[in-house]
């Protein structure tokens, strides 16, 4: 038998759950969604839980603001972990205090308080830094962190409340269209038929829209992060070493959770590097010398799927009526996802998304070159 829905979603991470979320609040309920694993197995239960509107372009910073208020609405709403402990950017020179004083003033442009701080502020805010090499810092009183877990584990509750199906352990394997409209897609366990299609599908998004001649020049790249054993309450915003591209954040149950940048090629298979620890744990106790004692408890890696402008892709396929993409999120899309899910709603139901920023982010700007560089990306 072959199942019919108004729409299908591919992905069951935080993007996926989201858009179902706001398209089910419009009433828009007959949906599908397609997951090849088990929700949130993407990049999504790998994510450092982090959330900020403290970016350098004002399509981010307005769009992320308003990411925050729905972070705030929804987990008092669907009952999960989310907490406004702020962020601080690290400095160790004054061309990054330089640098980041202009990106303060864009973001206190766009309503985002950032301020420069002191050293003697980050002290009191985080009492138990080694300040050696810092200059000052940068702080987002507004940012904050939510459980991923419970997010996604409470979107699919009121998912199901609100009448959307979901298919886990069913992996799309083509998209499929007549005449340039969409029919459905092809899985592993059938045929599934849909006017509309969502690509939400994370770093499996590439492929799929290649199904379809869509080509989305996305890369996906593996990160690496830590756990580490847990503690009672240290510090409460998340920080940032700017210099080696490197974070720690004390996450809900009081675990310091860590990563950093360090060289990787796109689209290699997610393996764990016996060289990660060591420069993770180089960074952490240069920060915090105590740290030397702290158990590991797990290591992981997961993508970051990168865009050429370090912007997502959301918005509909003019080529393809009836095709949507939000993905491409660039490491960033955790925090991105209520509002990712909140445009996505918007252009299927009402055409046009409510935030005219977010018409810059389809997969036009793309195609014609109108790139918009993000430059705050770390991790
Ligand atoms: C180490 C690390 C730290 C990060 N920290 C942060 C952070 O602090 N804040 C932040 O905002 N972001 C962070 N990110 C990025 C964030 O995790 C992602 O941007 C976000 O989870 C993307 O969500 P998604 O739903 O688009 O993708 P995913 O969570 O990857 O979901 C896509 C889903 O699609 C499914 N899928 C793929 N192909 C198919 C197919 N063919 N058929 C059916 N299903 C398919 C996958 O199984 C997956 O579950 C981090 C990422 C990593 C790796």
């Amino acid at each position: 038998m072959i199942m019919k829905s108004e729409l299908i979603i591919i992905g069951g991470g935080i993007v996926g759950l989201y858009s179902a979320y706001f398209l089910a609040e419009k009433g828009f309920n007959d949906i599908l969604i397609l997951e090849k694993s088990y929700l949130g197995s993407g990049s999504t239960f790998r994510c450092a839980t982090g959330i900020r509107a403290s970016f350098t372009t004002e399509e981010h910073i307005v769009l992320l603001k308003e990411s925050i208020n729905l972070w705030k609405k929804l987990s008092r709403e669907l009952g999960f972990y989310y907490e406004q402990g702020g962020y601080i950017w690290l400095f160790r020179n004054e061309e990054q205090l330089k640098a980041f004083t202009e990106f303060s003033k864009l973001h206190n442009k766009f309503g985002v308080p950032t301020r420069i701080i002191s050293v003697d502020e980050i002290v009191e805010k985080v009492p138990m830094i080694n300040t050696e090499g810092l200059v000052g810092g940068l702080f987002d009183p507004i940012a904050g962190k939510a459980s991923p877990f419970q997010a996604v584990f409470s979107l699919e509750n009121a998912l199901k409340d609100k009448g959307v199906k979901i298919r886990t352990l069913t992996r799309v394997k083509k998209i499929i269209a007549e005449n340039g409209r969409i029919k459905g897609v092809e899985t592993d366990s059938g045929t599934f038929e849909a006017d509309k299609v969502l690509i939400a599908a994370g770093y499996g998004s590439r492929e799929l829209a290649k199904t379809i001649n869509v080509d989305l020049p996305l890369n996906n790249v593996p990160h690496h992060a830590l756990v580490t054993e847990k503690f009672k309450e240290a510090f409460k915003p998340l920080l940032i070493d700017w210099t080696y591209s490197a974070y720690i954040v004390q996450v809900q149950h009081g675990n310091f959770l860590m990563g950093m940048d360090i060289e990787e090629k796109p689209q290699q298979p997610l393996y764990q590097r016996v060289d990660f620890i060591p420069k993770m744990a180089r960074v952490a106790t240069r920060l915090f010398p105590w740290m030397r004692n702290v158990n590991v408890l797990r290591y992981w890696t997961g993508y970051y799927v990168m865009s050429p402008d370090r912007h997502p892709i959301i918005g509909p396929v003019e080529e393809v009526d009836g095709l949507y993409i939000a993905t491409g999120f660039s490491g960033h899309g955790f925090m991105m996802a209520p509002i990712a899910g909140e445009v996505v709603s918007e252009w299927i139901v009402d055409g046009k998304p409510k935030y005219r920023v977010a018409e810059n982010l389809t997969l036009r700007r793309i195609k014609e070159g109108k790139f918009i560089h993000e430059k705050a990306v770390f991790g």
